[in-house]
């Protein structure tokens, strides 16, 4: 299965939870979470929530990690069969996999307001890993490594506002920036509780490992 595309705020509404789908707005009372959190569709008001068995459980953090992330279903697997390879715990690692990818580095540094805009920026050529441009989304970020902007790109659409958004932003612990530099390295692996997920990774490891 592919990325999934389509109306964003149908997919948190469905998964019953904000995804940080759209920037700025998910922040906002214009969220539909916040003004209509229950299942899309003409009657989504009305019926009463299904009981969901354990597998449905399972499978709904599933969903709510990959289109989270912006992945499809066969790199969200490729992440768990990694992640099984290594030695430790599996969520841990495999969270820690998702975590290091190069579009989402961007958008926890705050250079890009959704995954999606995050993805674009990599694969746009504007963010450069040890002074060389990388263009793929997917690259696995290692610490010790520096993330920059290319250089002049902060004159340019959309990153002339940037500055004064990351005011606001604060660092996850796995990241270390000085304020007014486009700069970033990465100061160590994300662990789990560094980590704001919308999700539970222990029943993404059982859905797979059925
Ligand atoms: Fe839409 Fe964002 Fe709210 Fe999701 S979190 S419903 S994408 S505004």
């Amino acid at each position: 299965m592919a990325k999934a595309i389509g109306p964003k705020c149908r997919m948190c509404r469905r998964a019953g939870t904000k995804l940080f789908l759209k920037g700025d707005r998910c922040f906002t009372t214009k969220c539909e979470i916040v003004k209509r959190n229950y299942p899309p569709g003409v009657h989504g008001a009305k019926v009463a929530k299904p009981r969901l068995t354990p597998f449905g459980i399972q499978l709904k953090e599933k969903q709510k990690a990959r289109i989270f992330y912006r992945i499809s279903e066969k790199q969200l697997q490729g992440y768990y069969v990694k992640a099984g390879r290594k030695k430790g715990n599996t969520a841990d690692i495999m969270l820690q996999l998702l975590e290091m990818r190069l579009d989402n580095a961007v958008y926890r540094l705050g250079w890009a307001r959704s995954h999606d805009e995050a993805r674009q920026f990599v694969s746009h050529g504007f963010v450069y890993v040890n002074g060389k441009k990388v263009t793929i989304p997917s690259y696995q970020v290692r610490v010790g490594e520096v993330l920059t902007l290319k250089p002049g790109s902060q004159d340019r659409q959309p990153f002339q506002t940037l500055l004064s958004r990351l005011e606001k932003h604060t660092l996850p612990a796995w990241l270390y920036g000085e304020h007014g530099k486009f700069e970033t390295k990465i100061a160590a692996t994300p662990k789990p509780e560094d980590t704001q997920t919308v999700f539970d990774m222990r029943l993404i490891i059982e859905f797979y490992s059925r």
